[in-house]
C-alpha cells in the first residue's frame, strides 16, 4: 500500500507510523527523520534545514522534494510505503502525484489523525527524542521509558527538541493550518482521504487506522 499520514505536530504521527508499517509490511518514511538524521551527520542537507527546522518553519520545497523522491528511489520503497511528514503543502502534494504517475503508481489512501490541540500541546510538550534515531519517542507521563533518559530501543540519550518549545510549537501549528490542512481538501478531491479520531491508547488508534485502511 501507499499511504500519507497528516496530522498536526504531535498528533501521533510518528509512534502510529511505526506500528502500521510493520503491520502492513512497508517502509516508515518520516521527512523529519531523515533530515535531523542528516543535521547529526553534519551533511549539506542537514545544514540547509536546520535554521528553518529551529524556527518552525517549513524547509524550502527544492531541498524537501528532492530528498523524499531519493528516497522513495531506494528498492525497499517499490512497493508501498507509509509517508510520514510528507507532503506538507500544495507544491509538495502535486510533486509526489507527478512522481507517482510518472511510474504509472498512485497512493491508496490519506491518513489523517485527528486530535484537539489541547491535547497536541500535552503530547509535544512532554515528548522525548532518541538523539540516536528520531523515530523513537516517548512521552514522560503517556510512555515513560524504562530508565529515565535512555531510549527502549537503542539505549540512545533522550532529549527534548528544540522545536518543542512551547514558542515553537505554536508556529509549528500555524504553518499546520496555514499550509498543511489544504492538502486535506486536495486529497479529499480524489476520495483517498480517511479520517480517524487519535485520542485514546495508541494501541487503540492503531487498531482505528487498521480497520480504516481495510
Ligand atoms: P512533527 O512530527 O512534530 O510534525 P516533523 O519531525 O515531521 O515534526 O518535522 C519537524 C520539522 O522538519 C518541521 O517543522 C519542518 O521544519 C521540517 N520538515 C519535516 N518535513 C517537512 C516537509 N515535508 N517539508 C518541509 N519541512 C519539513
Ligand atoms: P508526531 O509524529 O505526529 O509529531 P509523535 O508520534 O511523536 O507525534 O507523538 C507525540 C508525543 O505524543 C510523543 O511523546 C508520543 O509518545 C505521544 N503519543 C503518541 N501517541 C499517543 C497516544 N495515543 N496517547 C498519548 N500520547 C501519545
Ligand atoms: P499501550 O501500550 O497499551 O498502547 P499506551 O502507550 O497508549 O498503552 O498508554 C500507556 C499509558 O499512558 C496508559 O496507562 C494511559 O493511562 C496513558 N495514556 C495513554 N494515552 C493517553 C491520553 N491520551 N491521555 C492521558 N493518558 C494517556
Amino acid at each position: 500500500m501507499r499511504i500519507v499520514l497528516v496530522g498536526p505536530p504531535g498528533a501521533g504521527k510518528g509512534t502510529q507510523a511505526a506500528y502500521l508499517a510493520e503491520k502492513l509490511s512497508i517502509p516508515h518514511i518520516s521527512t523529519g527523520d531523515l533530515f535531523r538524521a542528516n543535521i547529526s551527520q553534519g551533511t549539506p542537507l542537514g545544514k540547509q534545514a536546520q535554521e528553518y527546522m529551529r524556527a518552525g518553519q517549513l524547509v524550502p520545497d527544492e531541498v524537501t522534494i528532492a530528498m523524499a523522491e531519493d528516497r522513495l528511489d531506494q528498492p525497499d520503497a517499490q512497493s508501498g510505503f507509509l509517508l510520514d511528514g510528507f507532503p506538507r503543502n500544495q507544491v509538495q502534494a502535486e510533486a509526489l502525484d507527478a512522481y507517482l504517475a510518472e511510474r504509472g503508481v498512485s497512493l491508496d489512501a490519506v491518513l489523517d489523525l485527528e486530535v484537539p490541540e489541547s491535547e497536541v500541546i500535552k503530547r509535544i510538550a512532554g515528548r522525548r527524542t532518541c538523539r540516536q534515531d528520531s523515530s523513537h519517542t516517548f512521552h514522560v507521563e503517556y510512555k515513560p521509558p524504562k530508565a529515565a533518559g535512555v531510549c527502549d530501543a537503542c539505549g540512545g540519550e533522550l532529549y527534548q527538541r528544540e522545536d518543542d518549545s512551547e514558542e515553537t510549537v505554536r508556529k509549528r501549528l500555524e504553518v499546520y493550518h496555514r499550509e498543511t490542512e489544504p492538502i486535506i481538501d486536495y486529497y479529499k478531491a480524489k476520495g483517498l482521504v480517511v479520517t480517524i479520531s487519535a485520542l485514546g491508547k495508541v494501541s487503540e488508534v492503531t487498531q482505528r487506522a487498521m480497520d480504516a485502511l481495510a
